[in-house]
């Protein structure tokens, strides 16, 4: 007779710990995660259905191997939707890919300086950065530029998918805007030649790519690869030749 009630007992309470477990490895639902995408992320809103499925799966998957934090400021569910979603967009083409090298993305209220700081007052240029020296592994967003990045105003800049882009780029060892791992073994020349053409056509101010662009290759890449996620057809039409070349690097054809 004792089995009767004790074996229903040990059944209830096996289930009531794994739940505990499920949602402490999952910090949002999937059904939730599929809301915030289709509210706010349009790379995902066009998706077919079945892969939508693949992006909330790897959205979820990102969220339960990354540790987002907010400093001085909330943290919501939809903001941590959007650090994933920017995080999967350029690495969509790659089923099964890792940041192997991003343990912590952390976000501020709004835009900081070099000093880390974000206070009204001082003087607040950055609005993303990924770390290095003893920085390495995180990530640090403004959780004004991240919003806004995916909102209707965001044209072709996306704060976050630009450091994620950094991200890929930094994976072979440099930050040099020759993403080697998505290139896998083209010589890097054509492409280098490529930037440089049209960083010249930037200077001259006969390109709508924006001028940060022009700090480096690696924010050539960074600034253009916003651009190609955002406003593909705008970018294939102004931008055929690049628009090709990204479209075989990141494995996604978006037009
Ligand atoms: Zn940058």
């Amino acid at each position: 007779m004792f089995v009767f009630y004790i074996v229903p007992f040990i059944i209830v309470f096996y289930l009531l710990i794994k739940k505990k477990k499920f949602s402490k490895k999952h910090p949002i639902p999937l059904k939730n995660i599929a809301i915030l995408l289709d509210e706010r992320v349009e790379f995902y809103r066009i998706l077919p259905p079945n892969k939508k499925k693949i992006f909330e799966k790897l959205v979820d998957d990102f969220l339960v191997s990354t540790k987002i934090e907010a400093v001085g400021t909330e943290l919501t569910d939809l903001d941590k939707v959007l650090v994933a979603a920017s995080a999967i967009i350029p690495v969509f083409g790659f089923p099964g890919w890792r940041y192997k090298n991003l343990t912590d993305v952390i976000l501020y209220p709004d835009n900081f300086n070099q000093d880390f700081q974000f206070e009204a007052g001082n003087e607040r240029q950055i609005l993303g950065m990924v770390g290095t020296g003893f920085l390495n592994g995180q990530m640090i967003l403004s959780k004004v530029a991240l919003e806004k990045g995916f909102s209707k105003e965001a044209g072709k800049s996306n704060t976050a998918i630009h450091e994620f882009v950094h991200l890929l780029d930094k994976a072979d060892g440099t930050t040099d805007g020759i993403p080697e791992i998505l290139m896998h073994h083209q010589p890097a020349i054509p492409w280098l030649k490529m930037i440089h053409q049209e960083m010249n056509r930037i200077q001259k101010g006969r390109s709508d790519i924006n001028p940060y662009a022009l700090t480096n290759e690696a924010e050539f890449l960074a600034v253009a690869s916003e651009y190609f996620f955002e406003k593909p057809n705008e970018f294939k039409h102004h931008h055929p030749e690049l628009y090709q070349m990204m479209s075989e690097f990141f494995r996604q054809d978006l037009v």
